[in-house]
Order: C-alpha cells, then structure tokens, then sequence
C-alpha cells in the first residue's frame, strides 16, 4: 500500500535581510495511513515548517511531494485550498478559535468552505467525539483552555480529514487539559485517522507509534513505537475536485460577517459612510424635488395647459423683426382656426411705490378673458390663492387703475400690513390695490421675483402710451392642435410683416413641451453642480471606505489565515471583504436615499411640490453605490486574499 505522505530531499530556506536560515535542509519522509506521528527537535529545528508544508498551507523551494500517491508540486492555489479543506484538519497551539462565534459555529466553520447538506448532524457529532456538547452555545472566552482546543479538535475533524495536523497542541495547557487532548488525538488516531504533532512534550511523543527528531532542518533520528491502528479508508484516493462559484451556506456567512463587522464598529461604520449619504442624499434630493416638479408641469399640461402656446419676437436673433401689436393678437385669434384665444401681454420692470417704501417687481398685463390668467393660481380654486379679486375684462376696457400684487410684492410694500383696499404708485399713477396672489411654482423654486398685474389697456394706454406688446398668450382648440396653431401663427406672422417662408424663426412660438424641455434643459445646468457635489463626496466617500476595508483586514488578519487554514480560498477572502465593502456603501446608500427624501420632503412645505422618488432612481442610486463598494474595496480585497496563510496566522 502506497504511504499517505511521501516527501522527498525537502529544502526551505527563508532569507531575512543578509542573513539565510535553512529551515528544512533535504527532508524526507514517509508517513502511512493511520500512524500517529510526533515530530521532535529544538526549537527552530523547522518542526512547524514541515507541517505547513504537509498541511498545503506553504511550498517548498526544493524537493517533492506526494500525497495519496499524487505529486502535489505542480496544483494550483485552488487545489491546495481544497486539499485543505477536505483532507486535512489543523489544531494550533494558540486554539484560534473566533470569539464572535460560538462553539457550535466555531466547529461549523469549515463546512462553510464546503457546503455540506449535514452540517448540524456533522457538528453533532464532532461535538460529541470531544465531548463538548453542552458547551455548543458558549463563546470562547466562556470556555478552558481545555475546552478551546477540544472545540478547535472538533472543527479540525468536521470535515472527516484523512489527516490531522496539530503544532503544539498541548503548549497552552495545563497538565489536566493536556491528558484530554492526549487522548482525544490518541482515540482519533484509533480510529484510523493520520495524525502528525509538533510537540516539546515528552509524554504527548511517548504516546504517538513514531517519533521523528529533526535538528538544524534536517531528520536526525525516526524511531517507531508502536505499530499503527489499520487505515480508515483505502489509500488510493482521488484528489479532491476545486469549487467553482460560492455555496449558499457560504454567501450567507460572507453576508453575516460583513453586517457583523458594520454592526461591530457602529461608529467607524456610521463616519464611514457619511460620504455616501451625503453623495447620495443630494442626488436623491433634487431628483426627487425636480422629478416632482416636472411631474407637476406634465400634469398641468395634461389638464390644463397643454393648449396654450406663447408667441414672442426671437429678438435676441433677429433684431429687426418687426413688434408686436394688439392687432396681431385679434388677427390671430380671427385667422387662425386652430386658434380659440389670443391675448397680448406686455412685461416690463417696474418700481412701485407705497409712500417711502418701494420695491422692483415684474409688471405682467392681463385682459382678464383668459383662463390661463387664472389658471396661474396652479388651477385650484380662485380663494385659495387669491385674496381680493383678480382683474376683469370690464377693467381692461374701462383702463382702469387697479393692480393685483403678488405675496412677495405685497410685504415688501406693506409689511403685515392688508394690502387689499391700499394704493400704489408706478411712475407717479396711481394704482388700488384689489388682490394679493400667492407666488407661482416657478418664482417658489428658482427664487423669482415680486411681480404685479394690471389690465392689458391701462397698461399700454395710462402707463406706457405705446401700442406694441411683448408677448401673444394664444390657447389652442385642444392639445392635438397646438402643433397646427402653431404653423399657423407662424405663417400669419410672416405674411402679416412680409417675411418669407423658409426663413429662420423670426418669431419664437413656444409650446408647453418646449417649456417643459427649457426647465429640463435649466435643471441640467442645476444638476451639474450637484452631481459635481455628489461625486466629489462620493469620491472622498469611496476613499474612506477603502480606509476603513485596510483597517477591517488588517484587524482580521488572523482570522484570514485561520480561514484559508480551514479551506478558504483566495476569491472566498476576497469575496469576503468585497461584500463588507459592498454592504456598507448600500447602507450609505439607503441612509442617503432617506435623507434625500427627506429633504426634499422638507423644502416641499416650502416650495409646494410634492417630491417624486421613482424606484428607478432608488435602484440607481443603490447600484451605484454597490459599483463605489466594488470598486474601492477591491484593493483591500486583493490585498487580504493574497495574504500568506502562515504570515496571517502568526500575526498578533
Ligand atoms: P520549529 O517549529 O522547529 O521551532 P520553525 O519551522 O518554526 O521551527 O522554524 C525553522 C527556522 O525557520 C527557524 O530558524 C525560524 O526562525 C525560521 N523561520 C520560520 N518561519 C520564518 C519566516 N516566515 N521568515 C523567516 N524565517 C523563518
């Protein structure tokens, strides 16, 4: 029958700065199923050495091995990991016991790298060959040092190794304890079960069937004691195969110790992510707020608005386009017939005036026929937005000298004071005032300015004397006609004032899409400087996660190498990290998404829009956090599942 373990001219030199120690020097070795073997020697004689190498957990520089009758040199990392983790059960000195978990899962833990169906009937029973089932549900820091290497022993032969690797096993025991595990790794090697030990304890090598003796990195003596029980398995066995992808059991572990590790550093956690939520706050803010206004625009449009249509000089192109004229609106409304209105409205900035007090306002005229002029009240109820009365056509053929104000405009004048029923002066005539209206959506969200409204006649007669006006205010037959009304104001325009066809747009008649499409196009400009803000805290926010991550691994390095020592391999660490990174952006996400929302939801008791948080937006938001938590903690990530696993193991 073929030896388990055949090792051949082993050598491992290690090089500290100028100095090399030559840890093995030309090791060989035969070890048969079912021996017990102790390794003795001074220390520093490479004893632990060799069992990092017969544990897969270090390579050697020189010589061969063979392990079941398979050369071991030329497997991968990722066969190594799954000779670890099915063949082979580690015991440390130091236990190495994880003081988050209990018992129970601290012998569970490597059945995380395997996926097995049975994990309780296995943890049961491995339990239970040490005697520790009533200690399942303790911590270790409940527990003896006894106890915790007999946990330790149960997780090493959870996953029924062929072969059990202990180095000083006993060296943190008293001499109580030490007699346990004794017999405990004398009773699993009755039970055919390889075991090697690395041990100072001359009664712990008195018991093994062979001892082994190195000095200065070499076999000096190999004595054998007693004959071996006879193996629990055939020795020909198959390597075992590679896991591709991750086992459910192991995805819910990544996830546990990742919201574990968050929930562990709540603080730490909580500074982490402060950059994301202030990153994503601020995005999910104004795409909520301006989501929500332009939900408002469309709705209005669908109802009410969609029909209107402005007409204007393009004057800033075409400077010699001629004005308009009260006359253009009458020939409109009479020659177009996809036209029902056309009202001409004059804006000009003016100062009005109230005894000493004045204030600069936006003067806007008004024929009081329009359903538009009333409709600037957001289409509710006149009382609800206006106090007072608003104009009326009978105003506008008597002239008379009456103004509307707008709240803004009103405080600036009169203070607390009831505006209704008062005088204003604009360019020394005399004005009553007959109502107050609240502020429209726009001036409420980009600031706007005070505003005044008088009757078109009075406007253009009494203040200006002038007969030409800024702007045709024209309401279509129905929403599917505005297209039409418009082509025809537009060609009623050019052969009014003999402009050709085919000529540049003259004329700029505006549609309520295009007005939609002009806020889109201001808010762009808007959303460029908060999504420059978004991207910087998410930047600075990035980098602190990946701070945090360096600290995470470095805090757990220990606990990688246990891991990787239990079956862990590489892309298992790093899926590891890149989940906690993952977890802790999507939580900065979340607390961004409800302090955006939040916020908007603040400024809309002031600006009456109501926010809009579309699940579209919520899922970007998310993942394109996860896409930040990817992408910072991939270096930590890398760096811990490229850790050595003995390095790891023995730093404090
Ligand atoms: P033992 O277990 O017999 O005490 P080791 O196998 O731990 O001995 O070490 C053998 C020799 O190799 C020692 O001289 C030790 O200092 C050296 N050595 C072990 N590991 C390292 C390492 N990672 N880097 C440098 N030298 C090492």
């Amino acid at each position: 029958m073929r030896p388990l373990i055949e090792i051949s001219q082993v050598h491992k030199v290690y090089s500290t700065g100028a100095s090399e120690v030559r840890a093995l020097d030309g090791v060989s070795l035969e070890i048969s199923q079912g021996e017990f073997v102790a390794l003795i020697g001074p220390s520093g004689s490479g004893k632990s050495t060799l069992l990092h190498i017969l544990g897969f957990l270090d390579r050697p520089d020189a010589g061969a091995y063979r392990f079941a009758g398979h050369a071991v040199e030329g497997l991968g990392e990722n066969q190594f990991a799954a000779l670890r983790s099915r063949t082979i059960g580690f015991v440390f000195q130091s236990f190495h016991l994880l003081a988050r978990y209990t018992t129970y899962d601290n012998v569970g833990l490597p059945m995380v790298y395997t996926g097995a169906d049975d994990r309780d009937e296995r943890i049961s029973q491995a339990l239970k060959a040490v005697g520790m089932e009533d200690r399942a549900g303790h911590r270790p820091n409940q527990l003896s040092g006894g106890q915790q290497q007999r946990a330790a022993v149960a997780r090493a032969v959870v996953n029924d190794p062929l072969l059990l690797l202990a180095d000083e096993p006993t060296g943190n025991l008293d001499s109580r304890s030490r007699e346990e595990i004794l017999s405990l790794l004398k009773s699993l090697s009755a039970r055919g079960i390889t075991v090697v030990i690395v041990t100072h304890d001359p009664e712990l090598a008195s018991q093994a069937h062979r001892v082994v003796r190195l000095k200065d990195g070499r076999i000096v003596s190999d004595e054998r004691i007693a004959a071996p029980a006879p193996p629990a398995q055939a020795a020909q066995l198959e390597l075992p195969k590679t896991r591709l992808g991750f086992s459910l059991s192991e995805i819910e572990e990544q996830v546990h110790v990742a919201l574990w590790a968050v929930w562990s550093h709540k603080m730490r956690s909580a500074l982490t992510i402060l950059g994301m939520l202030i990153g994503v706050g601020s995005v999910i803010a104004l795409m909520s707020i301006s989501q929500g206004f332009l939900n408002d625009l469309i709705g209005k449009a669908e109802t009410e608005g969609a029909n209107m249509v402005q007409v204007r000089r393009n004057w800033r192109k075409f400077p010699n386009v001629p004005e308009l004229h009260i006359e253009d609106a009458e020939a409109i409304r009479n020659e177009c017939p996809s036209v029902v209105k056309a009202n001409p409205v004059v804006y000009r900035d003016v100062e009005v005036k109230r005894g000493k007090k004045s204030v600069r306002a936006l003067l806007i005229t008004d024929i009081g026929e329009l359903p538009s002029s009333l409709k600037r009240g957001k289409g509710r109820k006149p009382e609800l937005w206006l106090k007072g009365r608003w104009i009326t056509p009978e105003d506008n053929k008597g002239r008379t000298r009456v103004i509307v104000l707008t709240e803004t405009a009103a405080r600036k004048v009169f203070g607390d004071e009831d505006a209704v029923g008062q005088e204003v002066r604009i360019n020394k005539v005399a004005f009553n005032v007959v109502g107050v209206r609240q502020e429209g959506k726009e001036s409420q969200i980009f600031g706007g300015r005070p505003r005044v409204f008088i009757p078109l006649n009075t406007a253009l007669r009494r203040l200006f004397g002038q007969r030409t006006v800024d702007e045709i205010e024209v309401e279509a037959l129905s929403v599917d006609a505005v297209q039409d009304a418009r082509r025809e104001i537009i060609l009623l325009l050019r052969g009014k004032y003999g402009y050709r066809e085919g000529v540049e747009e003259d004329y700029d008649v505006a549609t309520l899409t295009g007005r939609i499409q002009a806020f889109r196009n201001d808010l762009g400009k808007f959303s460029l400087f908060v999504y420059s803000i978004a991207a910087i805290s998410l930047l600075v926010g990035g980098i602190g996660i990946m701070n945090i991550m360096l600290v995470s691994v470095t805090e757990r390095t220990r606990e990688i190498g246990l891991r990787k020592a239990l079956g862990a391999r590489k892309s298992d660490i790093m899926v590891q990290f890149l989940v906690e990174a993952v977890v802790l952006c999507l939580l900065g996400a979340l607390a961004g998404i409800g302090l955006g929302f939040g916020l908007a939801l603040g400024l809309s008791l002031i600006i009456h829009v109501t926010p809009s948080l579309t699940p579209s937006s919520m899922a970007l938001a998310l993942v394109f956090s996860a896409g930040i938590g990817l992408t910072f903690g991939f270096w930590p990530a890398w760096w811990a599942a490229n850790l050595s696993p003995i390095d790891a193991l023995r730093t404090e």
